[in-house]
């Protein structure tokens, strides 16, 4: 069989991507592209693979199944110095471009600002004319729940650095949603050292956490709960408890009887509130009262938000660490009648903005042999070049224990500017002496330091308040492709929802030559490089530091002689 195995004609069907070193197209940049896209759709991978389904709602990676082939066809006869135009997860043209250019353009769910809203989009969905690409979903470079626990571990990990001494031994974290993304709650807090009390309304997603083992246990009620949590705290052992629950109840509850708890957030689903279950409404009749009275439902969980939310506002007068982790729920509480909702802030400027001012951020791979080996040899070759970043180390080593591959082995790690392109280097010198068996991947999300404008997120309170400016993700593409990278999208709504967010993504793919080293040298600069650029724009003395230390130009600050 191909590159890209699948079975079942030209409409649904089961796709993987190949193994190996056998290529079905003229070049590894392409093969890999025709990887990626096949591995986004790997059942193991994808929610709903049948309809081209990733991750997050409606995040696809093309837009029907006709597309589908169409991109896999192109792929396939992709001459190197050609480059596919992909608009919206359809192959639009292919134009002749030179080696150094990317192998594909994505451009995916962009709508002109008064036309950014959800019903147009349904709207033009429906005719066939666009589809939602999320983030990595229609960039192709998924990699599963990796992705979510390592972004989780490192805000943890930012938690602990800014308030408990680098360790969240000893402290206790209370939080609700143990869904899909949430899930990665228990175990990245565990990671830190710390011990998780996890509320969530479903029985079924906290035991099904344990099965994964993101959770270790869920207690028969709240008292055990609370007890075993507790106790955990007071030995410092690493131990994550679930309880079944409505968390607008509970959070109020744990305040009532005085537990002390150090950090609070939620991820509950708040972003939506149809899917945020209301103070007494059970889990079987929560669907049908959403579908049959959407208004009356909105209103009792906004209302039920703001009981929520003001516990949580509660624990932070007492004294603890509370974030909003980006689900919106200070704004649906505020909406349902409660004033302080916005006393706590959002993870990014609490605690993710410091790391994006030193182009730190999202660092994935994934190995196109196959092979899990190749893996471990990368995971070691971090371990060695950043002997000194010991989170790090505890991140490498834990996942390579922990984690299950989902599709091609990958891995995930957050790495600085200066860092990454080092990183890529060294796999790039494995693949060409054959200590790797095949080329190596190497992308990120697009929530990066320089790749995303989402004022209810990732650009949240900037300091100069330019979050809701979109040039910088346009820059930060279009300096990935003038970099080398090997391809490059441009999306928007993923995350927070058509009109919230414009971002980039870029994925590079090192297959050992030298043409693919100089392109990675300039593409792991350029592209954090992006995102330092940006916050010394926005005037954060930190990442006016690592420009000058780094030598990255600023012509704002350069002293200018003038004309002659
Ligand atoms: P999900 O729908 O898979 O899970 C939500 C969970 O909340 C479910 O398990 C549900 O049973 C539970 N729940 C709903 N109402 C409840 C209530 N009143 N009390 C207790 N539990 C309740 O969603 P997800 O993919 O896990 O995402 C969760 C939220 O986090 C979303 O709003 C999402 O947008 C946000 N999110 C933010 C980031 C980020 O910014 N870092 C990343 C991922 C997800």
């Amino acid at each position: 069989m191909g590159s890209t195995e699948s079975t079942g004609g030209a409409g649904p069907r089961t796709v993987r991507a190949a193994r190996g070193t056998t290529l079905t197209c003229h070049t590894w940049q392409t093969e890999a592209a025709y990887r990626m896209l096949s591995n986004n759709l790997d059942p193991d991978v994808a929610e709903r693979p049948e309809d081209l389904v990733v991750y997050g709602g409606t995040g696809k990676a093309a837009r029907d199944w006709v597309s589908f082939d169409a991109i896999i066809r192109t792929l396939a006869t992709l001459a190197p110095d050609e480059t596919m135009l992909v608009q919206s997860g359809r192959p639009a043209g292919v134009v002749r471009t030179h080696e150094w250019a990317p192998r594909v353009l994505l451009a995916n769910s962009n709508l002109v600002g008064d036309w950014a809203t959800w019903p147009e989009f349904r709207r033009l969905e429906k005719l066939g004319l666009i589809m939602y690409g999320q983030m990595t979903a229609g960039s192709w470079i998924y990699i599963g729940t990796q992705g979510i626990l390592q972004g989780t571990y490192e805000t943890f990990a930012a938690v602990a650095a800014k308030r408990f001494g680098g360790s969240l031994a000893g402290t206790l974290t209370l939080t609700a949603g143990c869904g899909g993304m949430g899930g990665a709650q228990p175990l990245a807090v565990t990671m830190n050292g710390g011990v998780c009390l996890i509320i969530d309304i479903d029985p079924g997603r906290l035991r099904r956490r344990v099965g994964a083992r993101y959770l270790d246990t869920v207690a028969d009620n709240l008292d055990e709960a609370i007890d075993q949590a507790v106790a955990a705290k007071r030995d410092r052992r690493a131990v994550s408890v679930g309880v079944v629950g409505n968390a607008a109840i509970l959070v109020p509850e744990i305040l009532r009887r005085g537990v002390s708890v150090d950090i609070v957030t939620d991820q509950t689903s708040a972003h939506d509130p149809l899917s945020y279950i209301p103070e007494g409404v059970g889990l079987g009749d929560a669907p049908d009262y959403a579908a049959t009275k959407p208004e009356e439902f909105t209103d009792r969980a906004r209302a039920s938000m703001a009981k929520h939310v003001e516990a949580m506002v509660g624990f932070l007068d007492a004294g603890a660490e509370v974030f909003d982790y980006g689900n919106s729920i200070r704004g649906e509480a505020q909406l349902g009648g409660y004033q302080r909702a916005f006393a706590f802030p959002g993870f990014v400027p609490a605690y993710i903005r410091p790391l994006f001012c030193e182009g730190k951020g999202p660092f994935r791979w994934v190995a196109l042999s196959g092979d899990p080996a190749d893996i471990a040899a990368t995971d070691q070759a971090v371990l060695d070049l950043f002997p000194e970043n010991e989170s790090l180390a505890r991140w490498i080593r834990m996942a390579g224990e922990r984690v299950a591959f989902q599709g091609l082995p990958a891995r995930i790690c957050w790495l600085g500017y200066g860092e990454r392109d080092r990183a890529g280097l060294r796999f790039n010198e494995m693949v060409a002496d054959g200590r790797l068996k095949a080329p190596i991947v190497i992308g990120r999300d697009h929530l990066d330091c320089g790749s995303v404008a989402s004022p209810y997120r990732e650009t949240e309170g900037m300091a100069d308040g330019s979050d809701a400016i979109a040039d910088w993700p346009l820059l930060n593409a279009l300096v990935n492709t003038a970099s080398g990278a090997s391809w490059v999208s441009i999306h928007h709504g993923g995350g927070v929802g058509i009109g919230r967010s414009i971002h980039a993504g870029q994925v590079t793919v090192a297959d050992g030559t030298s043409l693919a080293g100089q392109k990675i040298e300039r593409v792991l600069r350029n592209d954090p490089g992006s995102g330092v650029i940006r916050h010394v724009d926005a005037g954060y003395q930190r990442a006016e530091q690592v420009a000058e230390q780094h030598g990255i130009r600023i012509p704002m600050r350069e002293s200018g002689g003038g004309p002659s």
